[in-house]
């Protein structure tokens, strides 16, 4: 996983409507080396509202976080606990992952 590849995702664009992209800044998760703190967050439960370019683990419930918005198929990687995922969309339109196994 590579945060320069990332980064040009919309640039190759994917077809559909362009994403936005968001500045990430490390948010003091030590779980991770320090060049990836930026990609994750500790989760604050139910009412922690998330970012169109967050979903939250479901093994280990941290927020993976990306540079650009996310959409469902897009596949993220939770370094903490070391599951592969896909995102998915639920019935009422929120983003959730989905591990690969
Ligand atoms: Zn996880």
């Amino acid at each position: 996983m590579s945060d320069a590849a990332e980064a040009l995702v919309e640039a190759a664009g994917d077809g559909a409507a362009p994403r936005r992209t968001f500045e990430l800044e490390d948010t003091g998760f030590l779980e991770v080396p320090k060049r990836w703190r930026r990609f994750y967050r500790h989760w604050g439960g139910p009412d922690d509202e998330l970012g169109p370019n967050e979903v939250v683990c479901p093994v280990c419930k941290v927020v993976i976080r990306s540079h650009r918005e996310l959409r469902p198929g897009d596949k993220v990687y939770c370094m903490p606990c070391m599951s592969r995922m896909v995102v998915v969309a639920r019935p009422d339109g929120r983003l959730e992952a989905e591990v690969i196994y």
